[in-house]
């Protein structure tokens, strides 16, 4: 079934100049970069987007991070695409993602773990919803 789903390139990826790369695995994989732009997180905005997560240790330092610096949002089309970008994105922790996944390849750690992805059709459209207009996504 084609899927929707959104993509953060996160500001410690963005900030060692990986966009190239990891935008390159999408579209090896099949999926199609149908919105793209760089944007900056208020705190108040990071807290916002990860709003699920308010209760975790982490929830804190995530949304520290999360507006330190620059990230590169997308939303990726394609069949599957919110399971394949998981699975091309690896796990959680990059020392348990499987070899050739992003987060295997460049994660740093847990938390600075460079790439975000939607992990359910309800998210998806929460996450793109949260920042894109409708005339800013542009199915091909
Ligand atoms: N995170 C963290 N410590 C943890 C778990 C998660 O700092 O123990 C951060 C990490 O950046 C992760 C984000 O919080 O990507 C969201 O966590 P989630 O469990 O949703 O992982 P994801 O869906 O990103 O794989
Ligand atoms: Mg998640």
């Amino acid at each position: 079934m084609t899927e929707r789903t959104l993509s953060i390139i996160k500001p410690d990826a963005v900030a060692r100049g990986l966009i190239g790369e990891i935008l390159r695995k999408f579209e090896s994989a099949g999926l199609k970069i149908v919105a793209a732009k760089l944007a900056s997180l208020s705190r108040e905005q990071a807290q916002a987007f990860y709003e699920v997560h308010r209760e975790r240790p982490f929830y804190s330092s995530l949304t520290e991070y999360m507006s330190s610096g620059p990230i590169l949002v997308s939303v990726l089309e394609g069949g599957d695409a919110i399971s394949k970008n998981r699975e091309i994105m690896g796990a959680t922790d990059p020392a348990k993602a499987a070899p050739g996944t992003i987060r295997q390849q460049w994660g740093q750690d847990v938390e600075k773990n460079a790439v975000h992805g939607s992990d359910g059709p309800e998210t998806a459209a929460r996450e793109i919803t949260f920042f894109f207009r409708p005339n800013e996504i542009h199915s091909r």
